[in-house]
């Protein structure tokens, strides 16, 4: 008889999975792995009817019926953020770039890339991006003709002040891209309040579907006119709305079995009130994981009043006994899959409350680490200052 400890899980999905404490892929639901257990072709209408009600669906949870659209593409998250900057940044544009983490420097990247002229803007990554320097920039650099701003940076988990940075970006008549990759579904983004060209996230963070496809809603008169921006085929998003609009069709092979995954996530995320219902889950899980993890002297990155309820940064005990690669790996074993940091200030771990889990699971992983230091033999954290 085999005994592969690596494989042991003690808490485990309905699925038999280990929990994913992760910024993705994420835990989906049962009923949501078991909705790709088909087989649709492309130009099926029944696929092609679910594709247009999911698109439908995602606008309205945007509030954007009427003024925006939703153009879906194939991929990871970045891909779309790719094609979002590729298309709306014409070759004689400039971008500013509030960065206050990894996912804004890999903005930059993708301009980089594009050869497309970029201004960084950039704070700490325990610090939300700064609207004043903004508002001082935009005056004085005419040459500005689009911001792109991080929502929630999934960096650190510090949810930036869309609000203040879309006002002022509306006020200076500029054009606001938003990354909302890892807030929208669970965190307000409505285009009646807040003024943007163009925001993309994808199937598999907030909104808990399958990985594997990302959307842009975008203002329809603005994406009216990217027409020949984007320097590439398969990411060119006003290519692949027009196709859409003109036969329902996505241009190239669709991943059929992630939109239907996605459907079947999408009447789940409403059966639980929507942005609220699934904000107030997450919140409820980030409270209790941050409150346990305090009890047991670890202490988090950020302030509360800047924590988005998507995944905490926690600074790495100093403790000697405390190793990292075994904690993570008992916790592996207990069933709960964390995160390495990505933060360039501290040395740190991430644990996420996104996705189908609950305040069980919440607990569960708490317990998890209790043991874990148990064996360890620490008694006491230690944070380092
Ligand atoms: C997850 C995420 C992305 C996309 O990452 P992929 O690994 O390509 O899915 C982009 N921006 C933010 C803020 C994210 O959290």
């Amino acid at each position: 008889m085999t005994n592969n400890t690596r494989e042991k899980v003690t808490a485990s999905s309905p699925t038999g999975d280990p929990y994913l404490l992760t910024p993705g892929p994420l835990t989906t639901s049962p009923t949501v792995k078991q909705a790709m257990l088909h087989d649709y072709g492309s130009r099926d209408s029944t696929f092609i009817d679910l594709n247009a009600r999911v698109l439908k669906r995602l606008l309205r949870i945007a509030n954007g019926e009427g003024t925006h659209v939703c153009v879906p593409l194939q991929g990871s998250g970045t891909f779309v953020v790719e094609a979002m900057m590729g298309c709306f940044v014409p070759a004689d544009g400039k971008v500013l770039i509030l960065v206050n983490g990894a996912y804004g420097h890999r903005i930059a990247k993708i301009c980089d890339y594009y050869h497309r002229d970029y201004l960084i803007q950039e704070c700490a990554e325990d610090v939300p991006v700064n609207t004043e320097e903004l508002d001082a920039t935009l005056a004085s650099d005419p040459a500005i003709s689009h911001v792109v701003v991080v929502y929630c940076e999934t960096t650190s988990g510090i949810l930036n002040p869309l609000r203040e940075v879309s006002d002022i970006v509306a006020r200076h008549q500029r054009s606001l891209l938003i990354d909302a990759m890892s807030a929208f579904g669970a965190i307000a983004l409505d285009a009646r309040e807040i003024t943007f060209d163009a925001m993309v996230a994808s199937s598999n963070k907030c909104l808990e579907g399958a990985p594997g496809v990302g959307f842009c809603i975008a203002r329809e008169s603005a994406l009216q006119q990217t027409e020949g921006n984007s320097p590439s085929l398969s990411l060119d998003l006003y290519d692949q709305w027009r196709a859409m609009e003109k036969n329902r069709q996505w241009r190239f092979t669709p991943p059929t079995h992630v939109l239907l995954a996605f459907a079947q996530a999408l009447s789940e995320f409403d059966d639980e009130g929507g942005v609220e219902g699934r904000g107030n889950r997450y919140q409820k899980n980030c409270d209790l994981l941050i409150s346990g993890m305090r009890e047991m002297g670890f202490k988090t990155l950020l302030p509360d009043n800047l924590q988005a309820p998507i995944i905490i940064t926690f600074h790495m005990p100093a403790n000697p006994e405390f190793k990292f690669n075994a904690f993570y790996d008992g916790l592996r074993e207990q069933g709960y899959v964390i995160y390495p940091g990505k933060l360039t200030v501290a040395d740190s771990f991430r644990m996420g409350c996104i996705g189908r889990l609950g305040l069980e699971q919440m607990q569960g992983a708490l317990d998890a680490v209790a043991k874990i230091l148990a064996k360890f033999g620490i008694d006491k954290i230690i944070n380092a200052e």
